[in-house]
């Protein structure tokens, strides 16, 4: 896996952002993650070594903007380049998650078509109403690959209606965090028995810190989380595993 943020910062725009690392991150440095700016990598996807390579070796996933939002108003103005440095490698995937989907075709470059081969779109809903906002746009897209991650979940969510063979995957997990909000596992079950049932890879990422089972609540420290998802054994198959240097973006 790699990653690239061609710029960092954010502003917070959901429910799900109310805990989000980014902001975390940046203030154990005594930083505001509000102050959006392109960073010193974002040219990255057509940088090469000293002996001629790409420094994005071929073939990789390519994490993308994973401190920000890809389509973050501020970004408007570097986003158009963005787009030219990812048509021009599609040796690479670059996986991009967002909660900004209203926003898709603004700098959206003109030879776009019915999409680039080489992007998955990810939405993220932590709800329902979101999850209601954001799937009927995801859904009719020109994207030839799409995703939706529920993360932190923070409620029930019905995904029925939105799963079809155009979703390629289905990930959720928990906050967190030491504010980190419940998630209980009827909700990540409900999830799964609906991406089953429509065929869709389902992948249960991590637990979050706060989480209930069987009405019984669970404190669990960060360095268990991912394993104990796993360890539920409920994915199917495809599922996308996300790092967890992805969390909750
Ligand atoms: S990075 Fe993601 S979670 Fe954080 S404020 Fe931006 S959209 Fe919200």
């Amino acid at each position: 896996m790699a990653a690239w943020r061609p710029w960092h910062g954010c502003h917070k725009c959901s429910p799900g952002c109310l805990n989000c690392y980014v902001y975390r991150g940046d203030a154990r440095y005594g930083r505001d993650a509000s102050q959006v700016y392109r960073t010193g990598e974002f040219d990255l996807p057509v940088r090469g070594r000293r002996d001629g390579t790409p420094r994005l070796s071929p073939g990789e996933t390519v994490y993308t903007c994973l401190t920000s939002d890809f389509f973050l108003e501020e970004a408007d103005e570097w986003r158009p380049r963005a787009w030219r440095m990812i048509r021009s490698r599609p040796d690479l995937m670059f996986f991009i998650i967002t909660k900004r989907i209203e926003r898709f075709e603004v700098g959206l470059p003109e030879d776009w078509g019915a999409g680039y081969g080489n992007v998955t779109l990810a939405v993220t809903c932590e709800n329902q109403q979101k999850a209601d906002e954001r799937l009927p746009i995801l859904r009719e897209l020109p994207l030839f690959h799409r995703e939706i991650i529920c993360e932190p979940l923070l409620e029930a969510i019905s995904l029925d209606r939105y799963l079809c063979d155009r979703i390629e995957g289905v990930t959720v997990g928990g906050e967190s965090g030491p504010n980190a909000r419940l998630c209980r596992y009827d909700w990540v079950l409900d999830i799964a028995r609906a991406c089953r049932a429509a065929g869709v890879p389902f992948h249960f990422k991590q637990t979050g810190a706060r989480f209930e089972k069987d009405g019984r609540l669970y404190h669990i420290p960060r360095r268990e989380q991912h394993d104990q998802a796993r360890r539920a054994g409920i994915d199917s198959p495809g599922g996308r595993i996300l790092e967890e240097s992805d969390d909750e973006t």
